[in-house]
C-alpha cells in the first residue's frame, strides 16, 4: 500500500539539517527551522489547525479524536528533524532506485562509494523495493527524516480517511536529536500524551524498547611542567600517567570492540592532553543501571593506581549522568509495547524486538514522564553516505502509526 511518504521524503532531505555541537542555540543551525517552518505549513494544509513550532524549534501538532473517543488518553508520535554532525549534510541529492534489482549500486558524484548486496544482508533482502541512496558525497538523511516522512503520511492517512476510528494523536518533531539534546527542551506537558513513540529506526519490524544505561566519566591527572632540559627530579609527566592509566583498562572484556548483545563496556574515548593537565573521558555503559557504579569503582580504581605511582601526580574523577535505560519505565506499562506488537501483526509484520546499544530520545523521554519506546522508519547505514532507505519500508512505518492510532482507541 502506497502514502505519501516517499515523495514527502525526497523534499525534506533537500534541506540541510546538520546539527551542529559547537553552536548554543536551539535549535543549532537555521536549516533545522526551515524544516520545522516547512511540516508547519504541511500539516496546516492537511487541515491540523494548531500545528506550530516553539521558540526553540520543537513542531507540535493534533489530529483530533473521531467523534466519540475524544476521552482515549492521547497517544503521541515523535521524531528528529536534525542529521548527523559526522557527514556533510550540504545538497544532499536522493536518487530513487525502482525496484531495485540486486546490483552493486555506485553512487555518481563518487564511484568509490558503493552499495553491495554481498555485503549488506538488508540491503539484500530489498531486493524489488524502490531503495533511496544519496549521490556519494553526503549522507541522506533518512536519519531521522524517513520517520519525519512516515508521520507525517500518517497524519494525512488519518486526517483524509474518515473510516479509522482513533483517539487524539499528537505529533512532535524534535531538534538536535544527534548532538544528544533532543529531550532537553522537550515540553512534556505541553505535548500532553499518556505516552509515545519515537519512529528512528532499521528495517522493518523493528521494536526497541530498552537500551543503555550511561553515564561519562572524566578523569583528570595534574602533573608538573618545567622546562624538560632541567627536568630531572621535578617535572610530573600527567600524559605517561594517563598512559598507564588507559593500559591498565580492561582490553579483553569489557571493551566496544569485544562485547554485544546484552554485555556492557567502558570506553575511553577522548583525550586531552599536556604535560601539566590531561584528561581522559571514559563512557561507562550496561543494560542494568546498578553495574555503572561498579564500572565506575574498576575506572576510578586504575587512576588512582597510576597516580599513585607517580608521585607528585594529584587525581579527579567526576561522573555526569547521560541517560538510563527506558525499559525501567516501561516494564510498568507492558501495554505499550503488545500494542506496537500488535499493530505490526495486523499489517502481517513480525516485531524484530532487539536491545538498542545505544540511547534515543525516548530513553530520556522515558524518565520525563513520557514512556516511548522505538519504531522502525527503514533507515539503514545511519550517518553515512552509503545510508539508504526502502519506499516501502516507510509506506509500512506510516500504516504501522495508522494501526497504533487505531489499536490505542480499542
Ligand atoms: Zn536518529
Amino acid at each position: 500500500m502506497k502514502t505519501s511518504a516517499l515523495e514527502r521524503f525526497l523534499r525534506y532531505v533537500t534541506i540541510d539539517t546538520r546539527a551542529d555541537e559547537a553552536s548554543s542555540s536551539c535549535p543549532s543551525t537555521p536549516g533545522q527551522l526551515e524544516l520545522a517552518r516547512m511540516l508547519v505549513a504541511e500539516l496546516v494544509a492537511l487541515g491540523v489547525a494548531d500545528a506550530d513550532v516553539d521558540a526553540n524549534g520543537y513542531v507540535m501538532a493534533t489530529i483530533p479524536a473521531s467523534p466519540g473517543l475524544e476521552h482515549v488518553p492521547a497517544l503521541g508520535f515523535v521524531a528528529h528533524m536534525d542529521t548527523s554532525p559526522e557527514m556533510s549534510g550540504t545538497n544532499v541529492r536522493p536518487i530513487v532506485h525502482e525496484r531495485y534489482d540486486g546490483r552493486d549500486i555506485v553512487l555518481p558524484d563518487d564511484p568509490t562509494a558503493v552499495l553491495r548486496p554481498a555485503d549488506d544482508p538488508a540491503l539484500a533482502a530489498r531486493v524489488g523495493d524502490d531503495i533511496v541512496t544519496a549521490s556519494g558525497t553526503t549522507l541522506l538523511g533518512a536519519d531521522d527524516k524517513a520517520g519525519v516522512a512516515a508521520i507525517m503520511a500518517a497524519a494525512e492517512r488519518l486526517i483524509t480517511s474518515r473510516d479509522i476510528e482513533h483517539g487524539p494523536v499528537r505529533i512532535c518533531f524534535t531538534p538536535d536529536e544527534e548532538i544528544g539534546r533532543g529531550a532537553d527542551r522537550f515540553d512534556v506537558a505541553r505535548f500532553d500524551c499518556a505516552y509515545a513513540y519515537t519512529l528512528d529506526g532499521g528495517g522493518r519490524g523493528e521494536l526497541e524498547y530498552e537500551s543503555f544505561s550511561a553515564d561519562v566519566l572524566t578523569v583528570e591527572f595534574k602533573g608538573f611542567n618545567t622546562h624538560p632540559g632541567y627536568a630531572k627530579g621535578r617535572m610530573v609527566n600527567a600524559i605517561r600517567v594517563a598512559a598507564d592509566f588507559i593500559a591498565s583498562l580492561p582490553r579483553r572484556e569489557l571493551t566496544p570492540e569485544t562485547t554485544d548483545g546484552y554485555q556492557g563496556y567502558v570506553h575511553a574515548y577522548d583525550v586531552i592532553a599536556s604535560v601539566d593537565r590531561t584528561e581522559v573521558k571514559v563512557l561507562l555503559r550496561d543494560f542494568v543501571t546498578a553495574q555503572l557504579a561498579m564500572q565506575k569503582m574498576l575506572v576510578e580504581a586504575r587512576a588512582r593506581e597510576a597516580a599513585d605511582a607517580h608521585p607528585g601526580c594529584a587525581v579527579t574523577v567526576s561522573v555526569k549522568e547521560q541517560y538510563r535505560n527506558m525499559r525501567e519505565v516501561l516494564d510498568r506499562h507492558p501495554e505499550i509495547i503488545e500494542r506496537a506488537r500488535l499493530a505490526m501483526r495486523r499489517l502481517g509484520l513480525e516485531p524484530v524486538e532487539r536491545p538498542i546499544r545505544g540511547g534515543t530520545d525516548g530513553s530520556r523521554l522515558s524518565f520525563m514522564g513520557l514512556p516511548t519506546p522505538n519504531l522502525f522508519a527503514g533507515e539503514h547505514n545511519f550517518h553515512s553516505r552509503l545510508e539508504w532507505v526502502s519506499a516501502q519500508d516507510m509506506d509500512l512505518a506510516a500504516l504501522v502509526v495508522v494501526e497504533l492510532a487505531r489499536v490505542s482507541s480499542s
